[in-house]
């Protein structure tokens, strides 16, 4: 697969690109920019593929407009266990697959080519970054923006009582242009300014540099330790190699120990709807304490398309919660304490949560999340011996395995 990784064509006048299944969304960006349009949704990393992010979830400041990566789609070539490859589109006879993909982390079969949709673009993008003082606020003014004349529309929490909503919209001319990929730091700035600007492709890769803010676990929000990294070594490339090297040989853990803490890693994204975010936030506050939130606005874009696997209410605005970092104790708690603590929220807010993470449900509570009837009839249809395993079983026996 990983010699998959090729985009084999950009069509600005039909409005799509074609591209196989592992091609990284920085190869994709560069060669559809070149051509003057974007993948609809850009997931904020770099090295995320297109038929990972398919076959996961990827969402971005677009996503209030065009929903998730998935929902950008408009056929893919599935490889099935049994070596067969179809071609799936919402319409033919393989819709089922179609719609059953997202989400289903490559049980039912791998995406070797991806046809999504593309916008046109501008050279540059102009952001304004709203603050607000309370949580009700924040939500509503979100709401509100993903009916404005915005192109993207995201926001942050700092803290309870430091919420800001960045808007951009393409524009042809900018005053000054922004650098964010070496010495100054995207996250710092929304904070420090009203309105700035970027090129379109440093606006997509506007979280890459830092990794959001996780690039601090490393110290690489110290003006020295950027200078020694270099520009090239600041994007998550660099991070997640130095993240899985640390949790292979659990240097920060024993660490941790050393010190008489204890530790919990609680990287997750969830969804939940519009009206019961601001209770989300005062969960997160109080019982998890993990700052800066990413928060991203997300609209199913056609109401006629159903997705089983991660189901969302196509009348509603959803909220992505993205919250990154280690929970830090003095008191021994069982496995996975604060991310099952997320995992009854989500539920108890009408949520859904990303799998990409350590997941904790019981079989009967993640199959009430997550459709089991369409999940066996799609694995009965198109892998009937089970060789890609089940969905349960990678997602979430397999992260409590790692522990
Ligand atoms: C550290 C981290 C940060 C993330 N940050 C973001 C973010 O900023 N924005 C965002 O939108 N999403 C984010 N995600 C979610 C991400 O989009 C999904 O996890 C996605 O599935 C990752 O794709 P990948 O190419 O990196 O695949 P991998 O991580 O390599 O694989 C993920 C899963 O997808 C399966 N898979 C991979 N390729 C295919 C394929 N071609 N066909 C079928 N199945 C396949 C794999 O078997 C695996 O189960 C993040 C995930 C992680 C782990």
């Amino acid at each position: 697969m990983s010699r998959l990784h090729h985009v084999l064509a950009v069509d600005p006048v039909r409005q799509f690109v074609d591209t196989e299944g592992m091609t990284p969304y920085d190869s994709l960006v560069e060669a559809t920019l070149a051509e003057g349009v974007m993948p609809c949704v850009v997931p904020q990393l770099r090295s995320i593929t297109v038929g990972g992010a398919v076959a996961g979830i990827g969402i971005e400041s677009s996503s209030f407009r065009y929903g998730l990566v998935h929902e950008t789609v408009r056929e893919l070539d599935v490889l099935l266990a049994d070596s067969t490859v179809l071609t799936c589109t919402p319409d033919n006879e393989h819709r089922d697959l179609f719609f059953g993909f997202p989400n289903s982390y490559g049980t039912l079969g791998y995406a070797l080519r991806v046809r999504a949709d593309t916008v046109p673009v501008q050279p540059y993008v102009t952001l304004t970054h709203h603050p607000f003082t309370s949580g009700r606020s924040f939500f509503t003014a979100l709401g509100r923006f993903c009916d404005a004349q915005v192109d993207f529309v995201e926001g942050v929490v700092f803290d309870r009582g430091s919420l800001y909503v960045t808007t951009a919209s393409f524009v042809d001319t900018v005053p000054f242009e922004s650098d964010y990929r070496f010495e100054h730091i995207y996250y710092r700035s929304i904070r420090e300014r009203e309105r700035d600007h970027l090129s379109i492709g440093d606006y997509l890769w506007r979280w890459d540099t830092d990794w959001f803010w996780c690039s601090r676990n490393l110290w690489a929000d110290k003006p020295l330790v950027r200078r020694l990294l270099g520009r090239e070594r600041l994007n998550s490339r660099f991070y997640q190699k130095v993240m899985r090297w640390n949790s292979r040989w659990g240097v920060a853990r024993r660490l941790e120990r050393l010190a008489g803490r204890y530790r919990e890693s609680v990287i997750q994204d969830v969804v939940i709807p519009l009206q019961h975010a601001p209770e989300f936030l005062e969960f997160l506050v109080r019982e998890i304490g993990i700052a800066p939130i990413w928060v991203c606005p997300v609209r199913h874009r056609n109401a006629q398309h159903r997705f089983p696997l991660f189901r969302l209410d196509p009348d509603k605005i959803y909220l992505n919660f993205g919250f990154w970092d280690v929970v830090h104790t003095r008191r021994m708690h069982v496995t996975g304490h604060f991310n099952r603590l997320v995992e009854e929220a989500v539920a108890r807010h009408e949520g859904t949560k990303s799998l990409y993470s350590d997941s904790y449900y019981t079989r009967d509570a993640f199959w009430q999340q997550y459709d089991e009837q369409a999940y066996r009839a799609l694995k009965a249809r198109y892998d009937p011996e089970s060789r890609f395993g089940d969905l349960y079983d990678k997602c979430v026996r397999a992260a409590r395995a790692r522990h």
